[in-house]
């Protein structure tokens, strides 16, 4: 039988694991403040438990364990991203960039994923499969153990989207918010989606206050056609509709980042048409410039300025996001794929 990762179990599932292994249920919460406060790999790191104890765990259960594969260090800012290897030696691959503010995580959610954007590196292998919630966590838990400092913020924006891997993100969040964990704050997490819009009303409805980050990259369906095949399923219209449902339901400004691409989606008519799009809400736009990926004929524009200041005219928040880590290969999933290239 195959065993089961307690990195992913909750105190009322790791509760139903004692009771069944006739053991006190009290001695869930303390595995859980192990696990998730401690952030040990082995049960035998434990120190309250008795050896038979940590037998009959050991007989069906283990403790989810990334290995590092690879460490990558920008010399240009304190960017650093890590290489993962997964049991199955699959590869993930997460960011820790360094702000003012503190530490914040990119993580990766799915191993590839099947969204097929054109400028995302993720996508080429398409999606090989969902990761656990330990998995998700433990990026966390192995970047904070080797920068031995605390992490801030979060953003589900690495490889993988988010919403298409539901329920195993849902209850990350609600592993990592735990005050018997790390107790992170909700309000510091972003989840970045292409725009799936049945998931995105579902998410409104679970009294979470996370901010969502809407990936539109485009202001006409026509266009993103071309570059998000998302856009296929669902139209703009329905996906700022479903936005507006989550800002209603959750009181929280929503971000809708936008890769700004030569001749593609940087022209003054976009920049209107989108502040048309998202006038009175309550929102704000991250104008993106593109990292380019290899094999991809898409180029990064030079308008980023101009476009930034035509949504400010028109009384849109905007920001253009600080490019990290450019010398080590910055874009989502392009990183691992170098690194296969060279096995
Ligand atoms: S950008 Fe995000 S949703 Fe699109 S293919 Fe890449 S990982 Fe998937």
């Amino acid at each position: 039988m195959k065993k089961l990762d307690l990195k992913s179990f909750d105190i009322k599932e790791l509760e139903d694991i004692m009771i069944r292994i006739d053991e006190k249920s009290f001695r869930a919460k303390q595995l859980f403040k192990w696990i998730h406060g401690k952030l040990i790999n082995e049960l035998d790191e434990t120190t309250v438990f008795s050896s038979q104890l940590k037998d009959k765990l050991d007989n069906r259960y283990y403790i989810g364990n990334l290995k590092l594969l690879k460490k990558f260090e920008s010399k240009l800012d304190d960017t650093i991203k890590y290489l993962f290897l997964l049991e199955d030696n699959n590869i993930i691959e997460s960011v820790r960039m360094k702000y003012k503010h503190g530490n914040s995580l990119c993580l990766s959610t799915q191993v590839g994923c099947k969204m097929g954007c054109d400028f995302c590196a993720s996508t080429k292998e398409g999606l090989v499969r969902n990761l656990s919630s330990s998995e998700i966590l433990d990026q966390v838990y192995k970047i904070k153990k080797d920068i031995n400092e605390e992490i801030n913020n979060i953003v589900l924006m690495g490889s993988g989207e988010p919403l298409d891997n539901y329920d195993n993100v849902i209850k990350f969040i609600k592993l990592i918010n735990s005050s018997d964990g790390q107790n992170l704050g909700i309000r510091n997490i972003t989840l970045s989606t292409c725009g799936l819009v049945p998931e995105i009303y579902k998410l409104a409805e679970e009294d979470l206050q996370m901010t969502l980050s809407i990936s539109l990259h485009s202001s006409s369906n026509e266009e993103r056609k071309r570059i998000m095949p998302i856009a296929n399923k669902y139209s703009i219209e329905e996906i700022i509709d479903a936005t507006k449902y989550y800002i209603e339901k959750t009181n929280r400004r929503v971000t809708f980042e936008y890769t700004l691409i030569n001749n593609i989606n940087d022209k003054k008519e976009d920049a209107y048409k989108l502040s048309k799009l998202l006038k009175g809400m309550l929102c704000h736009v991250n104008i993106i410039p593109l990292n380019p990926i290899k094999g991809s004929e898409l180029i990064k524009s030079n308008y980023a300025k101009e476009f930034k200041d035509l949504l400010v005219q028109k009384g849109i928040n905007v920001t253009i996001r600080r490019e990290m880590g450019s010398d080590i290969n910055a874009a989502c999933g392009q990183l691992k794929s170098d690194y296969m290239m060279k096995l």
